[in-house]
């Protein structure tokens, strides 16, 4: 079976192979307000100031990280015994 790069989504589907969203795209604009804006800079405000700790909602974002590295890691090990 082919690995897709998967972005991980907060709709029940939980990912996509594609970096937008059809689900979410139906109930919420694609664009970011300034509202929006404003309330993710009091979010960032507040991480600095260490009154809220954002680091659970980051996490789910870049769990593939290390994955990918250990992918291309083997990738390139292959390479080089090949
Ligand atoms: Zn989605």
């Amino acid at each position: 079976m082919t690995q897709f790069t998967r972005y991980v989504c907060t709709c029940p589907m939980g990912w996509h192979p594609y970096p937008y969203c059809p689900y979410r795209q139906q109930l919420e604009p694609q664009h970011i307000t300034p509202g929006q804006w404003r309330a993710a800079g009091i979010l960032l405000q507040l991480e600095r100031e260490g009154k809220l700790d954002l680091t659970p909602l980051r996490r789910p974002m870049f769990w593939w990280v290390p994955r990918a590295l250990l992918v291309l890691a083997v990738f390139i090990a292959l390479v080089i015994l090949i």
